[in-house]
C-alpha cells in the first residue's frame, strides 16, 4: 500500500523540465527584459482598445504605450491584464509567476516579500491572489468530463470577518472563529486499462476541480454539477441525499454506499486530491483565510493539472496574466 502511494504521488505533482532557476535568471536578468517578453505576448495576444474596441495599435517606443489607430486612445503595457494597477516591478511578477510554476508545493506571501526585499506585504499578497484567481479563471473554462468522481470535503479555515465581530461585541476571543469551508471536489478519470500493475487504481487521474461552497443542499449541488461537469459524463458519489439530483444533469449517475472508512477506495482520486492539497496548504500558510480558501484551492488544482506541461507552464500562466479580463481578477480586492 505504502508504495502505491509513494508513486502516485510522484505521479501527481512531478514535473519533468522544470524551468529551473538559472534558466529563468538567464532569460530574464532585469526589468527591462521582462518588459520586452510581455510586450511580445501581447502583440501576438492582440492588444484591444477599451475606448473602441480597436485592434490596430501603434506602439510608442518611448512612452512605453499602444496607441489606436482609429481613436488615439492609449494603453500601457499593463493596461487591460493582471498587472494593471499595480505598481510592483514586471520583474517582481515575473518571479511570483516563476515561482508558482516551478515549485512543486506552494509559498506564502510572507516568503515572497522576504525572498524580494520588498518593504511592504500587502502589494505582494495581492499580487499572488491575482496570479491564483488568473490561474482559477484559466481552469474554470474547462470542462470536468468522463468518469467524474464527487465528493465533499472539509478545509480548516479562519474566519476572518467573524474574528473581527467576535472581537468588537467582546464575546470570548475564538469563538466562531475556527471555520471550516465546504469544498466540493471533482475528479475526471478514465479507466485504466492496463491491468499489468498489481496496485493501479481501475481508473487513471485526469483534471481535478475543487470549488468552495456555501453549503451541501441538493439545490447547490445541482447547480454545480451543472455548470462544471460534462453532461455526457458518468458520476461517481456516495450515496448522500443532496446527490440526488445529480442524475438529471449527466449521462449516468452511480451513487454507492461507502462506510466512512472506505471512501478512499469507491472515490480514491477525490481523496488523494483533497488530502494533497490539505498537506499543501497546511505546510506553507498553516491557516487560510474563509474568504481567499478559493484562491488557494485554485493553484493547487492548476498545478495538478498541468503537471506534465514542464517547463511551458511559466509561459502559460504569463500569457493567461497577458490576456486575462483584468475586471474579473480584481472584483474581489476592492
Ligand atoms: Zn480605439
Amino acid at each position: 500500500m505504502s508504495v502505491g502511494k509513494d508513486k502516485q504521488k510522484h505521479y501527481l505533482i512531478g514535473n519533468k523540465n522544470d524551468m529551473n532557476l538559472i534558466n529563468f535568471i538567464e532569460s530574464f536578468p532585469d526589468e527591462a527584459s521582462c518588459r520586452k517578453k510581455f510586450k511580445e505576448i501581447r502583440d501576438t495576444e492582440g492588444v484591444v482598445c477599451r475606448k473602441c474596441g480597436g485592434k490596430d495599435h501603434y506602439w510608442q517606443a518611448t512612452l512605453e504605450q499602444y496607441q489606436c489607430k482609429t481613436c488615439k486612445t492609449r494603453t500601457t503595457l499593463r493596461s487591460g491584464t493582471v498587472m494593471q494597477a499595480s505598481k510592483l516591478p514586471f520583474r517582481y511578477w515575473f518571479i511570483a509567476m516563476h515561482l508558482l510554476t516551478g515549485t512543486k508545493k506552494t509559498f506564502s506571501a510572507l516568503e515572497l516579500q522576504r525572498q524580494l526585499g520588498h518593504k511592504f506585504y500587502e502589494p505582494v499578497w495581492f499580487m499572488l491572489q491575482k496570479l491564483r484567481t488568473t490561474m482559477g479563471l484559466r481552469d474554470s473554462n474547462y470542462p470536468i468530463d468522463k468518469i467524474v468522481e464527487l465528493d465533499e470535503g472539509f478545509f480548516e479555515s479562519v474566519d476572518t470577518e467573524k474574528e473581527k465581530e467576535d472581537k468588537d461585541e467582546k464575546r470570548k476571543r475564538g469563538r466562531g472563529s475556527q471555520k471550516q469551508s465546504t469544498v466540493m471536489v471533482m475528479a475526471s478519470t478514465i479507466h485504466d486499462f492496463n491491468t499489468k500493475k498489481k496496485y493501479n487504481k481501475p481508473t487513471k487521474f485526469r483534471y481535478v476541480r475543487m470549488l468552495v461552497v456555501d453549503d451541501l443542499k441538493g439545490k447547490t449541488i445541482e447547480q454545480k454539477v451543472k455548470e462544471n461537469i460534462s453532461s455526457d459524463s458518468v458520476v461517481k458519489t456516495d450515496n448522500y441525499s443532496s446527490y440526488s439530483k445529480v442524475k438529471d444533469n449527466v449521462w449516468c449517475h452511480i451513487a454507492q454506499k461507502v462506510k466512512p472508512k472506505e471512501a478512499g477506495k469507491v472515490l480514491p482520486w477525490v481523496h488523494t486530491m483533497i488530502s494533497n492539497s490539505k498537506r499543501t496548504l497546511l505546510g506553507a500558510h498553516h491557516m487560510v483565510s474563509k474568504k481567499y480558501i478559493q484562491n488557494y484551492l485554485d493553484e493547487f488544482c492548476y498545478k495538478v493539472n498541468r503537471r506534465y506541461f514542464g517547463e511551458e507552464l511559466f509561459d502559460r500562466l504569463l500569457i493567461a496574466c497577458a490576456t486575462i479580463n483584468y475586471k474579473n481578477v480584481v472584483k474581489d480586492y476592492r
